[in-house]
């Protein structure tokens, strides 16, 4: 049994990179640009030292994804003769169930954790998690650094990927002048930054706008105009031919009306009520996330309601109004 690593013991992460010949990249459900872009990264350099990398995603690959290096070799299946000691390496996620309910189980010496989320569980042998790095993709700069890895041009667009994700276009408050310095060294190693810009930012499909406008048209204001929250449900998405997948970036607009300070997202499709949540820095809405089970960041989080959705509407409001959502200041 390998000793716990302290969090951000990098040189024992890398040892132990060094050490084992086969990893599986682990995403999380739902994923996104940096779950996706972290692992598909760290893969490209591992092979380049000559190991053997699978990469496990339960959900397919997003559309607006599928232009990531490598993410052609993303599957829910994992390779049938991995040797025993293959190490997983989970990106971005708190809690290991993030990655759905595919993976065989693991022993907690074949699990590495790469991640920058508050309250992430240290699930791992071996975990990375610094929560105050951009993304996990620039957390996994860290280990090339250490690796004495250089970033290729394939390797940086998946890096990038993961800081223009996580920073809304470096719009959100963890962009650092680091992370445009990092970004602009991305970008001269040959990062595609107008791909990326293109295929998360803009080139909607029709039936995305489309479902943006039945977002728009039943939203609703509580907390004097502070919290804003709409919802998703099937009819919804059968009038305008949209999937969840064009339902990813809705809930920002909603954040975006004035004087709102938090908003949420609620998605009542697919049998279950997924609530995405943002705030503006004044209300902590991780905190409200993991009063419901859920998680994520200080300014983004989700969770998974088991109800209907008035009573998800209630449980929300609820858990916001204990984060101190009617006493909010603008951040
Ligand atoms: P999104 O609203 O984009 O799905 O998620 C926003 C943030 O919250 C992401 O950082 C995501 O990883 C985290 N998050 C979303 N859903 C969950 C959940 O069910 N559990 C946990 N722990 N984190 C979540
Ligand atoms: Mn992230």
């Amino acid at each position: 049994m390998q000793a716990q690593t302290k969090t951000d013991d990098l040189a024992s992460v890398v040892d132990e990179l060094r050490r084992r010949e086969a990893f599986v990249m682990v995403s999380h459900v739902k994923p996104d640009g940096d779950t996706l872009g972290a692992g598909l990264a760290l893969g490209i350099a591992l092979k380049q030292l000559g190991k053997r990398v699978a990469y496990f995603q339960q959900d397919p690959v997003p559309r607006n994804l599928r232009f990531l290096p490598d993410s052609e070799f993303v599957a829910r299946a994992l390779p049938t003769d991995l040797p025993p000691d293959t190490l997983f390496v989970f990106c971005d996620m708190s809690d290991p169930a993030r990655a759905g309910e595919f993976l065989p189980p693991l022993q907690r010496e074949n699990m590495l954790d790469i991640d920058h989320h508050l309250g992430n569980a240290h699930f791992g042998a071996y975990n990375l998690v610094i929560p105050e790095e951009t993304s996990t993709g620039t957390v996994v700069v860290r280990i090339l650094r250490a690796l004495g890895i250089p970033i290729d041009a394939r390797i940086a667009t998946c890096i990038l990927t993961t800081i223009m994700t996580d920073t809304g276009g470096f719009m959100h408050s963890n962009t650092t002048p680091q992370t445009l310095e990092l970004s602009a060294e991305l970008m001269r190693a040959g990062a595609d930054k107008e791909r990326i810009t293109d295929e998360i930012f803009g080139n909607k499909r029709i039936a995305a706008i489309r479902l943006l406008g039945e977002v728009l048209a039943v939203m609703r204001f509580s907390s004097e105009g502070r919290y804003c929250y709409s919802y998703i449900d099937e009819p919804m998405l059968a009038r305008t031919g949209a999937d969840g997948e064009d339902s990813e970036d809705l809930v920002n607009v909603l954040l975006r009306v004035e004087g709102v300070h938090a908003a949420a997202l609620f998605k009542a499709f697919d049998g279950e009520i997924r609530v995405s949540l943002r705030s503006d820095g004044s209300v902590n809405v991780q905190q409200a996330a993991a009063q419901l089970g859920g998680g994520g960041h200080f300014r983004a989080s989700g969770l998974t309601h088991p109800g209907p959705l008035p009573e998800a509407f209630a449980a929300v409001e609820a858990a916001l109004l204990q984060e101190g959502l009617a006493t909010t200041a603008s951040a």
